[in-house]
């Protein structure tokens, strides 16, 4: 239930509700870890009578306002963990919007229509960016950089740009046309790509930092780690990444029947139903409990949904080989201990708790680190490189997304768009965008009365049996045009007007006047020279846009 509006006492002791008009943060926004402006782009198709758009005048402006930050909306509406969604002050009312779907419905959209990205300035630059890596983050950096008139290379050392996104996150979750075609849109503003190029073994890391003025390292964290433990070496064995990249690749891997997967995070979750689609009988073994695993949790429903065992509290101690040959994985039962000063349990082992799991391969994907050994000099700590905040290392050279801490692509691509907005304020001596998030605007300021109460749009999914049939067939659709439309309409625009007209019928004193030019969060005026301040317009405002004045 939304409270009253607090109203103010006057001196005659009755509440007097004067209003004020006051845009708040969108809890979406806030949540968003691409840094994507959701209410506003929501807003232009859900706000298209009012401000006189049709719908695909509607679906171009809002994916050119969720290109501004993120140019990967095809990518990222399929394999982003969607903290926004948990954000949404609907999610406490009738269930969080949809965002993620809507993400991938307009980023679908717009490779059909063949749209391309924005230049925001085409006046050419002096100086050049060179960028190490083109994964996301890279990309997002070369991606802004070229938008504002800079001549960038990428270099890139695999046969073709995406980095994990290629080479990790399965074909059946990303198909890899659907990355190629949001990458070619950055290459059409004039990003050069060169790729098959490494750095430090092909050209010298030293030859690229005099080569550009600027230097952008986005090398991710390609170093699998290894389990540390007797028979490790040999056939049998894979890192997580390395299988995932033969598979992306198209070669063939010959991992038996029986697979152990040891890991709890994206990379051991993918890597299990890429095996399972491949026909194995498939078991992940992890330290700790199913709380502390740090896969998108629906990955870990969906690959139980698939058949895929979970051996939750164990640890792997050793590989055991026949004439060479992987046969069985020993493993410790493991406890967690007490929370520590840092608030986490450990595992430890349950003593004399060791037994045997009989398997042809073990993928070990318990974690990777940045490869620092082509790049001399580079400071770094424990492995990994030190930064500013906004992901500045020395005067010319930025680094950002997994090389900074392993992370998710929506990261990857907010380190590239900050670092790019601090080179070019820094360069041409503006002033960079503010970074701060204040608090975003509560559930209890919505008037979840003004709307239906609604279920999310959910997209079908593939019968498990058809979708293990079929191993590089996304078992999601994009949600059609009708969901679409039928969700966007429940957005409640939280802390931003939508031109709802509540405040403007009820307000007995005319004080609301609808502007001539309307548009998201722009609809009315407010005068209070004839304002009663009885407080109503407060109250129906479905947005929380609308106020109690301070006296
Ligand atoms: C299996 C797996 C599944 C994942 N699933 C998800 C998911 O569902 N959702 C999500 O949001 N995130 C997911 N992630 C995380 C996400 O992929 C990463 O956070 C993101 O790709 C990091 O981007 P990046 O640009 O920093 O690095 P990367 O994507 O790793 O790209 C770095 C690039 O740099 C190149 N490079 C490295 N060294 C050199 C050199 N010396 N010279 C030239 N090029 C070099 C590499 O070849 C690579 O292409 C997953 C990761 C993995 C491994």
């Amino acid at each position: 239930m939304r409270p009253t509006a607090q109203g103010i006492t006057d001196g005659s002791g009755l509440p007097r509700y004067r209003p004020q008009q006051t845009e708040q943060p969108a809890p979406c926004e806030a949540a968003c870890a691409s840094g994507s402006e959701i209410r506003s782009w929501i807003g232009h198709v859900a706000q298209r009578d009012r401000t006189g758009l049709d719908a695909p005048e509607a679906y171009a402006k809002a994916w050119r306002t969720l290109t501004d930050a993120n140019p990967f909306p095809s990518v990222l509406g399929r394999i982003c963990p969607h903290p926004c969604e948990f954000g949404c002050n609907r999610s406490e009312n009738d269930g969080a919007l949809a965002i993620n779907a809507l993400e991938r419905f307009l980023g679908d959209w717009a490779i059909d229509q063949g749209l391309g990205l924005d230049m925001l300035d085409s006046e050419p630059k002096a100086e050049t960016m060179g960028v190490i890596g083109a994964g996301p983050s890279g990309l997002s950096f070369a991606y802004q950089m070229a938008r504002r008139g800079y001549a960038v290379t990428v270099y890139e050392s695999r046969p073709m740009a995406g980095g994990m996104l290629r080479y990790g996150v399965p074909d059946y979750r990303l198909p890899p046309d659907v990355l190629t075609a949001e990458i070619d849109r950055i290459r059409e503003l004039g990003v050069e790509i060169r790729t098959g190029t490494a750095i430090g073994a092909d050209i010298s890391f030293e030859e690229v930092r005099c080569a550009h003025d600027v230097l952008y390292l986005g090398i991710g964290a390609q170093m699998p780690r290894l389990l540390g433990i007797p028979g490790e070496n040999g056939p049998g064995v894979f890192t997580g990444t390395e299988y995932l990249s033969h598979v992306n690749e198209g070669h063939p891997v010959d991992i038996g029947t029986r697979v152990i997967v040891v890991g709890g995070g994206n990379t051991a979750i993918d890597a299990a139903r890429v095996a399972r689609r491949a026909g194995a009988e498939v078991v992940i073994v992890y330290r700790r409990t199913r709380t502390e695993m740090p896969a998108i949790p629906a990955e870990v429903d969906e690959a139980l949904d698939e058949g895929i065992g979970l051996e939750l509290l164990t640890g792997p101690i050793e590989i055991i080989r026949t004439e060479g040959k992987v046969t069985g994985l020993v493993t410790q039962r493991m406890r967690l201990t007490e929370p520590g000063p840092d608030g986490r349990r450990r595992p430890e082992p349950e003593p004399g708790a060791i037994f045997e799991m009989a398997t042809d391969t073990v993928i070990a994907a318990v974690s990777q680190q940045p490869d620092w050994s082509a790049l001399d000099g580079i400071q770094v700590q424990d492995g990994w490189i030190t930064t500013s905040d906004l992901g500045l290392v020395d005067g010319a050279m930025w680094a950002g997304g997994d090389v900074r801490g392993l992370d998710i692509a929506g990261s990857a691509i907010t380190h590239g768009r900050r670092a790019a907005e601090q080179v070019h304020a820094k360069l041409r001596g503006l002033t960079a965008p503010d970074t701060d998030r204040s608090t975003p605007i509560g559930a209890e300021r919505v008037n979840f009365e003004f709307k239906e109460t609604t279920t999310p749009v959910h997209a079908p999914h593939l019968p498990v049996e058809v979708a293990l049939q079929n191993p590089t067939v996304e078992p999601t659709a994009t949600i059609t045009e009708a969901e679409f439309l039928a969700e966007v309409d429940r957005c409640f625009s939280c802390g931003l007007c939508m031109g709802c007209q509540q405040c403007w019928m009820y307000c007995t004193s005319m004080s609301f006047t609808k502007v001539a030019d309307p548009k998201p969060g722009s609809y009315y005026t407010l005068s209070l020279d004839a304002c009663e301040e009885c407080g109503k317009c407060i109250e129906v405002c479905p947005c929380g846009y609308l106020e109690v004045a301070p006296p």
